[in-house]
């Protein structure tokens, strides 16, 4: 069996950065990923200039696309544009940025085992964690493993939260072809009782989609495909369309990941 000193299941930003300042100070890290990598992540991808700041080490070979202007609107109405003097956010395509993340933890120092789901934790003590055909043992368990946090779970962890669902369908094509200026960003307000569309432009791909209440989720395709519509992009070529819980807290705690 591995001993470390500490195991991190989930491989994507939160717990490639965990594992990467853990190694980087000397830990013993095991990171855990039930994913064969690199794996898709239903995301906007849009990625702040400040998150971007916070990284030791450039992304710029995986952005692609930058933004220095958000239209807001309201259902396609009350458009409006902001424009900053240079880009705000980078846009990436999450297989490539987060597999870009875990490379830095294993260049560190952290160990990887993907294609690995954890099963079972025993807290007793160390932490132990089991896999099919596989164990390992820690001192420090951190459960990086996503909305849905089985493992979090597993661990009495992730309770409380609030849920929303979101819908994205990842469209062949470039900002012109949904008459978008180039380094735009849309985000269209308005839906009921509460939620919001996004166009998020790539390099040849438009990340477009839909968050709503949980209870709306029932709603969600015949919206993107309403926005898609108004877009002009009906017919256009879907590369991926997913659906994704977003769970999240209200109040004022710190949440990673
Ligand atoms: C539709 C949508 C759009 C979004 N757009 C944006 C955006 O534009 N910008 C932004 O900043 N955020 C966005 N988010 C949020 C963002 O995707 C998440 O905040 C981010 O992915 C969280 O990272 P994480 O490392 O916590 O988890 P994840 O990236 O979800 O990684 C969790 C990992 O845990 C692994 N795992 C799960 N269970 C197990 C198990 N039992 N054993 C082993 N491994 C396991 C999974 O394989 C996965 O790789 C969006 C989310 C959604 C759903």
């Amino acid at each position: 069996m591995g001993t470390f000193d500490a195991i991190v299941v989930g491989a994507g930003p939160a717990g490639s950065t965990t594992a990467r300042e853990l190694a980087a100070s000397g830990a013993r890290v095991l990171v855990v990923d039930r994913a064969e990598w690199p794996r898709y992540k239903a995301c906007g991808g849009g990625v702040p200039l400040r998150a971007e700041r916070m990284l030791p080490f450039p992304i710029d070979s995986v952005v692609e696309d930058s933004v220095s202007r958000i239209e807001m609107s309201a259902r396609g109405k009350m458009a409006f544009t902001k424009r900053s003097r240079g880009p705000f956010a980078r846009m990436v395509m999450r297989d490539r940025f987060d597999m870009l993340l875990l490379e830095h933890a294993q260049r560190a120092g952290a160990e990887l085992r993907t294609g690995t789901v954890v099963r079972e934790l025993d807290l007793n003590g160390r932490v132990r964690i089991r896999a099919d055909g596989f164990e390992a043992e820690a001192e420090t368990l951190i459960c990086a493993d996503g909305a849905h946090s089985p493992v979090g779970r597993m661990a009495g962890l992730g309770g409380d939260l609030a849920e929303c669902a979101a819908w994205e369908v990842e469209v062949r094509g470039r900002p012109r072809d949904a008459s978008v200026g180039e380094a735009t960003t849309l985000i269209d307000l308005g839906y009921d009782p509460w939620g919001y569309a996004w166009l998020f432009p790539k390099a040849e791909l438009l990340s477009i989609g839909i968050v709503l209440p949980r209870e709306e989720a029932g709603q969600m395709k015949a919206l993107v495909e309403g926005y898609l519509e108004r877009l002009g992009l009906r017919g256009a070529e879907v590369e991926i369309a997913r659906g994704h819980k977003i769970r999240f807290r209200r109040g004022g705690e710190t949440v990673a990941g």
